[in-house]
């Protein structure tokens, strides 16, 4: 924050530089309201955030018909979202949601749950067999696995969408002041102190800091009950020959011994720098005793162990993958019923967290939502399963 002058005061104040915070700052700029502040303690998007990397997930394929619905209303605004910034935001390539089916919803849902939300929401898919998804993929699937394909699910670029929404914001004289750590927020008289000792008298402030809310709130007896889990993803080289035959891919497997059964991989979207294909895979659980209460408790290395299994699901389920080039730990902010929390927090105080795995595919929803609460306006769908008061979330 060298040589960076603070306001004194400002319409909204934003925390954090994350997808909610952008999206909340593009919307606002898009809704005419001018004087906002946005604090960033370290950089926009940065490496141990959560909204960090190119690619997330966006489908409709949910167990849960209120988040379907959520998600098709997410997919209207990517569509005007894509419309403003002339520029692909998300690929449309299919998503395959395959593996065993048993009756037990994952923090991903679950194969028959899907199918049945599916089928009452008229959303198209395609049901596959083992043998169809391995002539159809380079995917080993098990005898006994099934599978779901969502034509019509794909990628964020997420990458490209936190670009557009900085853009946006700065084009709309929004001031982005990135190291610029907040020490405290006052949800009462809408101030904000920042670890230089500056405070900033804000008509409206919006917490966004992904895993680190819970410090801000705390203090004041407002921080939902969220858990931080260390996440483990990677990217692979594959064989240049299958690049363009792997798909959008998550696999259902019940929990055996440390292995949490929950894995995902993305189709090829970028090269390493030598021009080899990569593609990015995931795992979708982490255990127990990794699993931390206080945001800078998490482990910042990847565990050993869960590397393992990581390549071994890979090498072994997988066809045409040559090496692990890059593994990363990102956090997931997490509620017990794998919702968020988007809601007023005070007469002043805004807030979005525990945006676990999902959250990104509603983030202009998320970032509308938070910009009307921002202009005392209400949200423009009934957001209830996001709400501080349900039980998940109350202390
Ligand atoms: C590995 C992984 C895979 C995912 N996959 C998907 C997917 O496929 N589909 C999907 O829809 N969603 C997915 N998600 C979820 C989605 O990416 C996150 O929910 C979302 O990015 C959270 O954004 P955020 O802005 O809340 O948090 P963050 O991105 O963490 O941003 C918070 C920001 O606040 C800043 N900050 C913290 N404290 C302060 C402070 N005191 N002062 C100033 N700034 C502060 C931080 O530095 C950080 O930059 C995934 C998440 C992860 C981690």
């Amino acid at each position: 924050m060298t040589n960076v002058s603070i306001p004194s005061r400002a319409a909204v104040v934003i925390v954090g530089g994350g997808m909610a915070g952008l999206s909340c700052a593009a919307s606002l700029a898009q809704q005419g309201v001018s004087d906002v502040v946005l604090l960033e303690a370290k950089t926009l998007a940065h490496a141990g955030a959560s909204s960090f990397g190119e690619s997330r997930m966006f489908r409709e394929m949910y167990s849960d018909p209120v988040l379907c619905r959520l998600a098709q209303e997410a997919n209207r605004l990517w569509r005007i979202e894509e419309q403003r910034s002339g520029e692909v935001l998300r690929q449309t390539h299919g998503l395959l949601f395959y593996g065993e089916s048993w009756d037990e919803e994952t923090i991903e849902g679950s194969i028959p749950g899907a199918r049945r939300v599916m089928d009452d929401q008229g959303i198209p898919y395609e049901a596959l067999d083992a043998t169809q998804i391995a002539e159809r993929f380079p995917l080993r699937p098990r005898p006994d696995f099934s599978g779901l394909f969502e034509p019509t699910a794909g990628a964020v670029r997420s990458d490209r969408v936190i670009a557009h929404w900085t853009r946006t914001a700065r084009a709309a004289g929004h001031r982005l002041i990135e190291h610029c750590p907040v020490k405290a927020v006052d949800p009462r008289a809408g101030s904000v102190t920042l670890e230089s000792g500056e405070t900033i008298e804000a008509a409206q402030v919006v917490v966004a800091c992904g895993i680190w809310s819970q410090l801000l709130l705390a203090p004041h007896g407002l921080a939902p009950k969220l858990e931080v889990w260390p996440m483990l993803w990677a990217h692979y080289t594959v064989d240049s020959d299958q690049a363009d035959r792997y798909p959008q891919w998550f696999c259902f497997q019940q929990e055996r011994g440390d292995d949490g059964g929950l894995y995902y991989g993305f189709p090829v979207l970028s090269r390493t720098e030598d021009g080899r294909p990569k593609i990015k895979a995931g795992i979708d659980w982490a255990p127990k005793d990794l699993r931390v209460d206080a945001p800078n408790a998490m482990a910042k290395e990847p565990p050993a162990r869960l590397v393992e299994l990581l390549d071994h699901f890979l090498f072994n389920n997988v066809s045409g993958i040559q090496e692990r080039v890059e593994t990363v730990i990102s956090p997931y902010s997490m509620a017990s019923d794998v919702n968020f929390v988007l809601d007023r927090m005070g007469p002043r105080l805004s807030l979005f967290s525990g945006g676990s795995g999902q959250a990104f595919k509603f983030a202009p929803l998320i970032g509308s939502s938070l910009a009307r609460l921002a202009i005392g306006a209400t949200p423009t769908v009934d957001l209830s399963c996001w709400s501080r008061d349900r039980d998940a979330v109350r202390v």
